[in-house]
């Protein structure tokens, strides 16, 4: 089971407690009355989706009911580390593709069911 650390409880729970809540430091137009369609668009649906580093926010919905930030990396699926919301973006880099073993669903959670 996926452990991911909640900045606010301090401590590491289940990933069952927590729901993605999509890309973090997306910035709302100052005054969205006034932008175009294509402005929008950009803001509200156009996300980057990149393969590998991710910084999205978090919430722990069957915790504190907080949300966080947390820098993830999309091939591993492993948490580099979560942040409080307001906290600055990390200065973090992307790593260069590797060959490790990526674990599955179906190689931690199989026999669980
Ligand atoms: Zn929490």
């Amino acid at each position: 089971m996926l452990l991911i650390y909640c900045p606010y409880c301090q401590e590491e729970r289940s990933e069952l407690e927590f729901r993605n809540a999509g890309d973090a430091h997306i910035v709302r137009p100052a005054n969205i009355a006034a932008i175009s369609d294509e402005e929008f668009e950009e803001f509200f649906f156009l996300r980057d989706n990149p393969k590998g580093l991710i910084f999205e926010r978090w919430r722990h919905m069957h915790g504190c009911g907080r949300f966080f930030n947390a820098a993830r990396d999309t091939v591993s699926d492993k948490f580099l580390m979560t942040y409080k919301a307001g906290e600055p973006k990390p200065d973090l880099h992307p790593t260069p593709a590797t060959s490790a073993t990526v674990e599955t669903y179906e190689a931690t959670e199989g026999d669980a069911r």
